[in-house]
């Protein structure tokens, strides 16, 4: 090694040792006859002191270092003098005074800043990711990245998992997204895709009897770039034989728990996780990823609505629209910008408008109200008792602002729970240290896509319907509950999984409701289809996001930032300019034309 000890673990407990250290010019400070250069390596940081007085020949070279240069030193480690020790730095109470330094590379001056915290272009970050990464904060998340991975990996080889590879070329495992392609040389004009997730391998491997496996996997989804997402990303993917909803739950609930204990300790985070079916998640929160940070709940006002003057409300209803309300909490003084706000939100969800009633600071109680203690665009119609009544639903209080969206349930459901959002950031609800996880179950089997006039699979196709649905599965696939569950925390998705079907009889069933064809079945799930005739235990499982977990832990919201080698969102590689063109050589070997017309 061309160092003895770490730059940044150097402690009182070393000094009048000589050392030899080796890494970066964080910074240098010229103070005449003393030049300080603070060294740092992936450890952290130590001053190293020059002294023209004990060795003027190295102060000479010292002179002469400059910002990321790297550097060999070989010095002794003392006390720093007092009044000089720095509190900030673990190694702040020492310092090392240098004998002897080599140059072992130069570099250009960085294009941003290394040593300063400053806001910095991202593509210019991702471009020079290297530079990027030598950033203290960056460090850092990759740390809890792999302290993240690591507590897993414990976590599950004690509980008697096995950790098996998958392959990354191979056939279409649906997920919902397109698969990227990857063409072969040695059957030409066949490709192998990348898996959209281990999905069927995992099954076989329940197939095959190991009962307990997880895998930290990258998974590859062709999707529309997104500013939250990556092309690639990673999961652990994990699937245990003979299990029910309540052991994978039960798992991943203590894994998670645990986790975020170890790492970081001073987060709040509550045991045992919430479990709130589909159902109750969208009737209160408008969202199967609701934030629960904060306990803002929405009503439904329906019945109220029929009662009122309000016809609007009442055609939309009779429209087998719904009607919707929450209350803003301490919002009653909300300015007329505000309230726009928050229509603009019911407008980006289609929705036509939002209805307010602001209920005055100054009234005593709900049940004390005048007329003079509401502003609101329907004050005229709504009589002072409908007022009293949807407050009492909502719960308001004098000071608050009851908000009602009316309309297809979709649409108002988004509207209201993206107002809930904004209320959250806005009323300043959304503790940064807090974890509130919770665990989303009993969702519906299929999807109806009205744009393709078909069924899909809400979670995936290999998902279990509950017992009691198993026989209108094809009869009545709207009201087919699932035995299917996502991990959220903090409105964020952090997972999903399912109770796996493992008989072909019924695979084949969910198959035909999602208008797959015979041979369409035949050439994508032979594989799982036959495995299945050959004693396939029940099994289920998860697959949970690792950048979203790193996200979490690490207090921040741009995936890039727990990705060492992200995409940008475009989904552009800038340090590799990738994706790229390739020669004509490649592309003839792989028997493949471009049209130059689509370039
Ligand atoms: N394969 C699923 C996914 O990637 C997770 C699972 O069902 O285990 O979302």
């Amino acid at each position: 090694m061309l160092k003895t000890i770490q730059a940044g673990s150097l402690r009182p407990e070393h000094v009048d040792q000589t050392v030899t250290l080796a890494g970066w010019v964080d910074r240098r400070r010229d103070h005449g006859n003393l030049i300080f250069i603070d060294l740092r390596d992936s450890a952290g940081i130590s001053q190293i002191v020059f002294d023209q007085v004990l060795d003027p020949s190295i102060h000479q070279s010292a002179s002469l270092l400059r910002s990321e240069w790297v550097i060999q030193v070989i010095g002794k480690v003392r006390k720093r003098p007092d009044g000089t020790i720095n509190t900030d730095l673990k190694t702040g109470q020492i310092e090392v005074i240098a004998s002897s330094l080599t140059i072992l590379n130069e570099s250009k001056t960085p294009p941003f800043y290394i040593n300063k915290d400053e806001e910095t272009d991202e593509l210019l970050r991702m471009k020079y990711r290297y530079l990027d990464l030598r950033k203290p904060k960056m460090r850092s998340i990759v740390n809890i990245r792999h302290k993240a991975v690591k507590f897993i990996r414990d976590f599950l080889t004690d509980k008697g998992f096995l950790e098996i590879e998958t392959p990354i070329l191979i056939k279409s495992t649906p997920e919902g997204a397109r698969d990227y392609l990857v063409p072969s040389r040695l059957y030409p004009g066949k490709f192998y895709s990348l898996p959209q997730s281990p999905q069927q391998l995992k099954q076989l491997l329940m197939s095959a009897g190991f009962e307990k496996y997880f895998q930290i996997a990258r998974c590859f989804r062709d999707e529309d770039p997104r500013a939250d997402r990556q092309p690639e990303f990673t999961q652990l993917d994990l699937e245990m034989s003979f299990v029910e909803s309540n052991d994978i739950l039960t798992l991943i609930e203590k894994l998670y728990y645990d986790l975020v204990k170890s790492i970081t300790p001073d987060k709040k985070i509550k045991f045992p996780f919430p479990r709130i079916s589909y159902h109750d998640a969208i009737e209160k929160y408008g969202t199967d990823k609701p934030d629960l940070r904060f306990d803002i709940e929405m009503s439904n006002v329906v019945d109220w609505a029929k009662k009122t003057d309000i016809n609007i409300l009442k055609t939309i209803v009779s429209n087998k629209g719904i009607v919707k309300s929450l209350n803003a909490p301490g919002c009653g003084d909300f300015t007329r910008g505000q309230i726009s706000e928050l229509e603009e939100l019911v407008k980006t969800s289609g929705g036509k408008g939002l209805m307010w009633i602001a209920i005055s600071k100054q009234s005593k109680s709900i049940q004390d109200l005048t007329i003079e203690d509401i502003k609101s665009p329907v004050s005229k119609i709504l009589k002072l008792n409908e007022i009293q009544e949807i407050a009492s639903i909502v719960s308001s209080e004098p000071g608050d602002l009851i908000l009602i969206v009316a309309g297809p349930e979709k649409i108002v459901n988004q509207s209201l729970s993206l107002i809930r959002d904004h209320l959250g950031t806005h009323l300043g609800l959304k503790n940064p240290n807090t974890f509130e996880f919770a665990f989303i179950t009993d969702f519906p089997l299929f999807e109806w896509k009205e744009e393709e006039k078909r069924w899909d699979a809400a979670h995936h196709p290999f998902t279990m319907p509950i017992k009691e649905h198993l026989g209108i599965v094809d009869k009545n696939p709207e009201k087919v509950i699932a035995h299917c569950y996502d991990l959220v925390c903090n409105g964020l998705e952090c997972g999903s999984g399912s109770i796996r079907i493992h008989t072909r009889e019924l695979q084949e069933k969910v198959f035909a409701v999602l208008g797959y064809t015979k041979e369409e079945v035949a050439s994508r799930f032979d594989q799982l289809l036959t495995a299945f005739e050959y004693g396939t235990p029940p099994h289920g499982g998860i697959a949970t996001g690792i950048e979203r977990l790193v996200m979490l832990l690490a207090g921040t919201d741009n995936i890039r930032d727990v990705v060492a080698f992200p995409k940008t969102q475009s989904f552009i590689d800038p340090l590799f300019e990738a994706p790229d063109h390739v020669s004509s050589e490649q592309l003839d070997e792989l028997h493949i034309k471009v049209n130059p017309t689509k370039i």
